[in-house]
């Protein structure tokens, strides 16, 4: 499997997680589009929202759910961050593993590019 955030949700790159639990893991994004840009992702490899089904029922809720902690632990909370999950090609999706960006730190523009 050379799925790269596979390798990361299983330990085999070594990274400092900002929130982990059974299912889902949350890490600093290599490239910050913003003073805070966190990744998202449940630790079964699923490609994509179009991958997602009524199995993952539990895992998409546990995904939602570590947000607001994430967000209070990045201590942007109250200022606000925006959300992004790139899925499919004209997206923009680079990595094959379902991930939600969490962008906070400035102001972001509406509608977004
Ligand atoms: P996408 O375009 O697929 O929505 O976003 C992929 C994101 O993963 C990009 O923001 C990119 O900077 C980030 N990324 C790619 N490879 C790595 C990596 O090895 N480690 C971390 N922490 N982030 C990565
Ligand atoms: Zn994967």
């Amino acid at each position: 499997m050379s799925c790269i955030f596979c390798k990361i949700a299983n330990g085999e790159i070594k990274t400092s997680p900002v929130y982990e639990d059974d299912d889902v893991m949350a890490f600093d994004d290599l490239k910050p589009q913003a003073p805070v840009h966190v990744l998202v992702i449940p630790k079964e490899h699923i490609e994509s929202m179009g991958q997602l089904s009524a199995r993952h029922k539990e895992i998409a809720a546990k995904l939602m759910l570590a947000i607001p902690s994430i967000a209070e632990k990045k201590k942007v909370g109250q200022a606000g961050y925006r959300l992004v999950v790139n899925s499919g090609k004209d997206a923009g999706q680079e990595v094959m593993h379902l991930h939600v960006h969490m962008l906070a730190g400035r102001k972001f523009q509406w509608p977004p590019g």
